[in-house]
This record gives C-alpha cells, sequence and structure tokens, in this order.
C-alpha cells in the first residue's frame, strides 16, 4: 500500500474525482482514476467489464462469501454554472462542505468506500469487492452488465447512495411507458379522408387516469403513482393531421411489478373506456426505450424499467447493519431503517438478482441532483468511521443467511 487508508486522503480522493466530469456514457476518464487510486490501496485484484465498469477487490483473511460496496460512475448533467454558488466541477470545500455535482451523489460515498475497503485488507473474513458501475443514472445498464458478467458475485450489497446515516431498505422501481395510437396521416383541409389519432387521445387519457386512481399500496413503500407526463405528436405539422399521437406516462412502481402486468393494466384501463378501437386505428402500449452507447463502445436499446425493491426489515442482513452502524450521536441504539424515495441499482441487486442489499451513505436526498449538491465533512467523517463494522458485519450475516 502506498497511500493510507485515512479519511483525509478519502475526502482529497472525491474532491479529484468531482473535477472530473463524467456523464452517463463518458466514465472513462473517472474510471481510469479510480483503477489508479485502487491500485495505488494495493487493491488485490481490478478489473473492468465490458461497459466498463469498474471492480476492485480487497482479499480478505478467510473465504466467507464476498460482500460488494456499489456506487455509480456517472453523474447528471450540472446545467448552467453561474446558478452553482460554488464550480461544480471545483471539488472545494468551504463552510465545512464539500461541493460539486457528485459530492454526495455519488463521488463523495464512492471514496468513502473505497478507502474503507482498503483499510480492512486481510481483516474480513472474506473479500470485499468494489463495484463501481457506469449508467446508474439512465437506469442501471452498468449494475445489470456487471452482476450478469459474472466477475463478481457478491452474497451481499451496500449501495452508497445518501440515507443520511440511516439503512435504507428499500425504494419503488420506475418505470416509463409509451400509448402508442395510430390513424391515418391526411391534410388539414379534407379530415374525412384522414383518421385523426388526437381523435382518440380523450379516451386514453381518461383511462389512465382511472388507473392512475387506483393504485396499489406498500405498507413500507407506500402508493405507487403513476401520471402522463408528455404527448408527442407526429407529424408535428398544424395543417397535417397526425397518424400518430404518443402519450408518455411514468410510473412509480412495486417492486412485484412486471413488463407484462404494468402494460397489460395500461391495456386493460383504455379498454375500459375505448372497448371498441374505430375502424382504421390502433392503439399500442410498450414500455418506452432509449438507445445507449458505453464509453467502451458498446451500444443498446434499453427498455426505460428500473425495478424497486424491498428488503425484509426483520432480514439478517438488515438488522446487523443498522446495529453495526448506530445512530450518530447514540451509537448503542440501531440506526433507523427506512426506504429510499428515488430508485437505485439496489432495484437490480435484490429485486432482479435476489441478492440481499442495503444502503448506507452520508448526505441529504434534498441536495441531490440539485446545483447546491454538497456534503457535510463531518457527517462524511462518522460514516467513514461506521463503515468497517458495516462491512464485517453484514458479511458474517450474509454468510449464515
Ligand atoms: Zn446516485
Amino acid at each position: 500500500m502506498n497511500r493510507e487508508p485515512t479519511f483525509e486522503n478519502a475526502l482529497a480522493f472525491a474532491a479529484d474525482l468531482i473535477r472530473i466530469p463524467s456523464m452517463s456514457g463518458e466514465e472513462g476518464e473517472v474510471a481510469a482514476r479510480l483503477q489508479e487510486e485502487m491500485r495505488v490501496l494495493g487493491f488485490d485484484r481490478v478489473e473492468v467489464d465490458g461497459l466498463g465498469s469498474v471492480a476492485g477487490v480487497v482479499r480478505g483473511r478467510g473465504d466467507a462469501p464476498p460482500v460488494m460496496l456499489s456506487c455509480h460512475l456517472d453523474v447528471v448533467a450540472e446545467g448552467a454554472h453561474e446558478e452553482w454558488e460554488h464550480p461544480p466541477f471545483s471539488g472545494e470545500v468551504v463552510d465545512g462542505h464539500l461541493h460539486g455535482r457528485g459530492a454526495m451523489d455519488i463521488k463523495g460515498p464512492m471514496a468513502l468506500q473505497v478507502y474503507a475497503a482498503a483499510a480492512l485488507a486481510d481483516r474480513a473474513p472474506g473479500d470485499v469487492i468494489v463495484g463501481q458501475v457506469v449508467y446508474e443514472e439512465r437506469g442501471g445498464w452498468g449494475m445489470e452488465n456487471l452482476v450478469r458478467s459474472g466477475l463478481v458475485n457478491p452474497a451481499a450489497v451496500i449501495i452508497g447512495e445518501s440515507t443520511y446515516g440511516d439503512i435504507a431498505l428499500g425504494h419503488r422501481g420506475r418505470a416509463q411507458l409509451e400509448v402508442v395510437i395510430r390513424g391515418l396521416a391526411g391534410h388539414a383541409s379534407a379530415p374525412d379522408r384522414a383518421r385523426n389519432a388526437l381523435d382518440l387521445l380523450p379516451g386514453v387519457l381518461t383511462g389512465v387516469a382511472a388507473l392512475a386512481r387506483r393504485q396499489e399500496s406498500d405498507p413500507v413503500l407506500g402508493l405507487a403513482s403513476l401520471a402522463p407526463t408528455d404527448v408527442r405528436v407526429r407529424p408535428e405539422s398544424p395543417n397535417v393531421i397526425p397518424d400518430e399521437v404518443i402519450v408518455v406516462l411514468d410510473w412509480r412502481i412495486l417492486p412485484a411489478d412486471t413488463e407484462a402486468s404494468l402494460i397489460g393494466r395500461v391495456e386493460d384501463a383504455i379498454a375500459e373506456v375505448l372497448p371498441d378501437v374505430p375502424a382504421g386505428y390502433a392503439i399500442e402500449c410498450r414500455l418506452a426505450s432509449e438507445r445507449q452507447t458505453s464509453y467502451t463502445g458498446r451500444s443498446a436499446d434499453r427498455n426505460l424499467l428500473t425495478p424497486g425493491f424491498l428488503m425484509e426489515p426483520d432480514h439478517a442482513v438488515v438488522t446487523a447493519a443498522a446495529k453495526a452502524v448506530g445512530r450518530r450521536g447514540d451509537p448503542a441504539t440501531s440506526a433507523h431503517c427506512r426506504p429510499w424515495t428515488f430508485a437505485t441499482d439496489g432495484g437490480w441487486t435484490c429485486g432482479v438478482f435476489g441478492i440481499p442489499t442495503i444502503g448506507f451513505a452520508p448526505g441529504e436526498e434534498r441536495y441531490a441532483h440539485t446545483n447546491r449538491e454538497r456534503l457535510d465533512v463531518e457527517e462524511a467523517r462518522w460514516a467513514f468511521s461506521r463503515y468497517p463494522s458495516l462491512i464485517l458485519a453484514v458479511q458474517e450475516a450474509a454468510g449464515s443467511g
């Protein structure tokens, strides 16, 4: 090891990471910087998967099942620089806070994870993996690929999205759907010769509104929610009758929801209002997708569906984590356990792959994705001090379960 795994060094590394912009698909430079740091810190293995996600391994003293700490390499756009109180890529520490895009979501917590793992070299009962993935902010392609690739095979995962020191045990998922209404285009001066796709828009919106009023609820995660958020008309011309209208739906979903069940419910809700689609028209419900390209040059059309997940509050990993972390200022009392309001890669690790997953990190949710993003340095120092016992407790609980 050529660098001591101290909090001060972790903080300096976090500032370095903030200075490297890394939008989804442009994480190459930050990934390289991360690999360099892992090597300097004496990680036993540092590997990169096909999409460019980085997995570093710190070997344990035994063969207990590996635990993976995970954040993501990408950040959201910073917006107008002049609206930031501190420049978004400065990484400066002012008034006890680390500032900039990624300070809390998620380069600050990422640096803490990398250093916490390094500090446990030869101390943990099994390997500690640090998996930092691409494309989290656009639905989780990086995490899905990292686990599917087999490069990592963790028995439990600790996600470093901000929890303000609590233990997070799940979240709703998000699905973006589209209802496509198709008709026949024509000149606006002769509507009889056309089939105006807009004619069926009221029926579609009425059906969606009825479905939105009867959303299911989970006692921990709360209510699912559905909202139409956009209507796109094609061709987009004031004197042409459109043959295609796309209604965009944002759906915050519960862990049991699947692509098929979501589409089926929208179809049924529309069919209640429009039992017989008039001749010359068609209605299709589908998941929205977008073309994504990794910095390593791979492309895929990705469905815009981030799964939800929920760990049982009395799962051994959850209770062990809460006890190990304790409350700030009251270490003898178990940490508060609650869901996140936003979605994370835990939807993949736990919701899809069934790996026990919890969240722990400093930082307040309200600063995420804003131009006031910051991380309280003393809170981060406390979280860093809790990480070793958290990792050891989760590893032990995952092995016994
Ligand atoms: Zn994040």
